[in-house]
């Protein structure tokens, strides 16, 4: 005779096993993940700057990691003493992991980031843009590619993540041609991909009203 005791083991184990919660179970493992790398990278050194904007660029090369772009941005025409421009990596599978979020050592000392010119300003309040401005840099040529699911998902964490906490508006996150009119196209046709995967997360309206 079967024990009730064996009928609810078997229960539950198929209920483990249904593919559905499965599913379940690994999408809410990998969304704590995702929270987790956010919350991790996010930590730095002293008091934390004024930042107002989250400006969104792509590296405009097939793959990469930080020690590529700190040594890239420390050498040849840059050199910049401060080393990697940008405060946040996110990697598409090559040179770092897909999905995987590393701040740089200008977020972890909470300094000026250089991946816009210095010369922009706050359209509306005049300040120094690239003194206000959060730099993270999405590994790959959106040009000819399609940033990741993974990377979609890390960036719009961390996106939501440093808008609440530095009381960022949507319109302030845009990419660096919407702030850098006719000078870049970064990061690219992947800004559309990126623009629906933010979501509320990030601006439409004075974006495309920047990009005319
Ligand atoms: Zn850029």
């Amino acid at each position: 005779m079967i024990s009730l005791r064996t009928v609810l083991a078997t229960l539950s184990l198929s209920l483990a096993l249904w593919p559905g919660a499965a599913h379940a179970q690994r999408r809410a493992r990998d969304a704590q993940a995702i929270e987790d790398g956010v919350e991790r990278a996010l930590a730095h050194e002293g008091r934390a700057r004024r930042w107002r904007h989250i400006v969104l660029h792509h590296s405009a090369t097939p793959g990469g990691n930080v020690a590529a772009f700190e040594a890239w941005h420390r050498s040849g025409s840059r050199r910049f003493a401060l080393g990697m421009a940008y405060h946040f990596v996110i990697g598409n599978g090559r040179g770092m992991r897909d999905g995987e979020l590393v701040a740089g050592s200008r977020w972890r000392r909470q300094q000026q980031g250089a991946h816009i010119a210095a010369r922009l300003r706050d359209e509306q309040t005049g300040a120094n843009l690239a003194a206000e401005s959060i730099g993270v840099c999405l590994v790959g040529n959106f040009e000819h590619a399609a940033p990741t699911r993974a990377q979609l998902a890390t960036l719009r964490r961390l996106v939501r993540v440093l808008r609440q906490r530095y009381a960022i508006a949507a319109e302030r996150v845009r990419g660096h041609g919407e702030v850098h009119p006719g000078h870049t196209a970064c990061p690219g046709r992947g800004l559309r991909s990126v623009r629906r995967a933010l979501g509320e997360e990030g601006a439409d309206s004075t974006a495309s009203a920047a990009r005319r």
